[in-house]
C-alpha cells in the first residue's frame, strides 16, 4: 500500500482552508429576535449574552403608553470581534409585546416582519444583483416566559404556534432567581409537557451522530433536559469573596449569572454562540425560508396559469396554433407582487 508519504498530491486538501479564510474575510451574520411580556429581563439578558450595552438610548413606555401600545419591532446591530473574527449580530426587539390590554393577536406584528424578510430575501434571490444580497431572515426567537405564572399562559400557546413554522423558537424562563431550584425544576417539566400537549415545534438540537464522542452525547442530552432554559440575566458586575462576576445581589446573599448552578445562562449562551448558531441558520435556510419559497413558487405558479387562461378567452390577435406566448418580465412581476399581497393578506385571515 502507499504509504501517506509517497503520495502525490493534487492539493485540494487545503479547500477547509480557502472556505475558511473567505467566510472569515466576510465576516458573519447573525439575526436573533427577542420576545417576551415587558419586565421579564429581555434587554438585561441581551447585554449579558454579548457582554455589551445595546440598549443605550432605550425610553422604557409609561404604563398608559403601553395600555393600547401595539408592538413597535426595534432592531439593533452590532458588530462584535473576537480573535480576527468579526460577527454583525443584529438584535430584533419586541417591545411591549404581550402588555397592552387587548393582546389578541398581538404576535401579528412579530409575525409579519418574519414574513417581511423572507419576501424581501425571495425578492433579492429572484431579481438581478444577487450577489450583495443582504440577509435579514431571523434566525432565532427567544422566547421568554414568565416565572410567576402556572406554566405556558395562553398568549405564550398561541404566539408560539403563530411563530414556529417560520422561526427557531427558544424557549426561556426568566428571572430563574425568583425561584427555588425544585419550583424550578417542576415549572420546567410543566412547561415540556404543555409545548408537547399543544403541538409546539420549538428547536430541535439535531441528533448526535453515531460516532461522536460520549462528552457530546452527554452535553446533547443536558441541552435537551434543560428546555425552557432558566436565566437570569445583569448588568452590573458584583463583588463577593475577593471575586468580580456579573451576579445579582440581595440581602441574603449574591446569584451568579454564569454559574451553572444558580441559571442556565451559560448552557444557551454556548449553544447559541458555540455550538448551533451554524445550524440555527441552516435550519432557517433550509426549512423555514424553504417553506415560504415554496408557498410563494406554487400561488406564483397557480395565478401564472390563471392568467394564462385569462389571456386566452380576452379579445385580441389569435395565438399562434401550438405556441403559447410567454408573459412579458413586466407582467411576471406584477404577477408576483399580486401573489406576495395575496400571501399577506390569507396569512392575516389564517390566524
Ligand atoms: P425587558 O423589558 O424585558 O427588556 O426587561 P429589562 O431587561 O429592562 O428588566 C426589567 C427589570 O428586571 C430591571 O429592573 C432588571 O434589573 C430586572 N431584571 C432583569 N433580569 C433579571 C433577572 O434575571 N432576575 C431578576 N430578579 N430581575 C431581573
Amino acid at each position: 500500500m502507499q504509504s501517506d508519504q509517497d503520495k502525490e498530491y493534487v492539493g485540494f486538501a487545503t479547500l477547509p482552508n480557502q472556505v475558511h479564510r473567505k467566510t472569515v474575510k466576510k465576516g458573519f451574520t447573525f439575526t436573533l429576535m427577542v420576545a417576551g411580556e415587558t419586565g421579564l429581563g429581555k434587554s438585561t439578558l441581551i447585554n449579558s449574552l454579548f457582554l455589551t450595552d445595546l440598549y443605550k438610548d432605550r425610553k422604557v413606555p409609561n404604563a398608559e403608553e403601553r395600555i393600547g401600545q401595539t408592538v413597535d419591532i426595534v432592531k439593533h446591530t452590532i458588530g462584535i470581534e473576537e480573535k480576527g473574527i468579526k460577527l454583525w449580530l443584529s438584535i430584533v426587539d419586541t417591545p411591549g409585546f404581550g402588555d397592552a390590554v387587548n393582546n389578541t393577536a398581538s404576535w401579528k406584528h412579530v409575525e409579519d416582519y418574519i414574513d417581511q424578510q423572507f419576501e424581501q430575501y425571495f425578492r433579492d434571490e429572484s431579481g438581478l444583483n444577487r450577489k450583495n444580497i443582504k440577509d435579514n431572515r431571523v434566525h432565532c426567537l427567544l422566547y421568554f416566559i414568565s416565572p410567576f405564572g402556572h406554566g405556558l399562559r395562553p398568549i405564550d400557546v398561541e404566539c408560539m404556534k403563530a411563530l414556529h413554522e417560520k422561526v427557531n423558537i427558544i424557549p426561556l424562563l426568566a428571572k430563574a432567581d425568583s425561584l427555588t431550584h425544585a419550583e424550578a425544576y417542576s415549572k420546567k417539566s410543566k412547561i415540556r409537557e404543555e409545548i408537547k400537549q399543544f403541538g409546539i415545534n420549538i428547536y430541535q438540537f439535531p441528533e448526535c451522530e453515531s460516532d461522536e464522542d460520549e462528552d457530546s452525547k452527554r452535553q446533547e442530552q443536558i441541552l435537551k433536559d434543560s428546555i425552557p432554559f432558566a436565566v437570569i440575566g445583569s448588568n452590573i458586575q458584583v463583588e463577593s469573596k475577593g471575586r468580580k462576576f456579573r451576579g445579582r445581589s440581595y440581602p441574603w446573599g449574591v446569584v451568579e449569572v454564569e454559574n451553572p448552578i444558580h441559571s442556565d445562562f451559560l448552557l444557551l449562551r454556548n449553544m447559541l454562540v458555540r455550538t448551533h448558531m451554524q445550524d440555527l441558520k441552516d435550519v432557517t435556510r433550509e426549512t423555514h425560508y424553504e417553506n415560504y419559497r415554496a408557498q410563494c413558487i406554487q400561488s406564483m405558479t397557480r395565478m401564472m396559469v390563471q392568467e394564462r387562461k385569462r389571456r386566452w378567452v380576452e379579445p385580441g390577435p389569435p395565438p399562434t396554433p401550438g405556441r403559447r406566448r410567454p408573459l412579458p418580465l413586466r407582467k411576471m412581476q406584477e404577477v408576483l407582487e399580486r401573489i406576495q399581497e395575496q400571501m399577506q393578506q390569507s396569512q392575516r385571515g389564517s390566524c
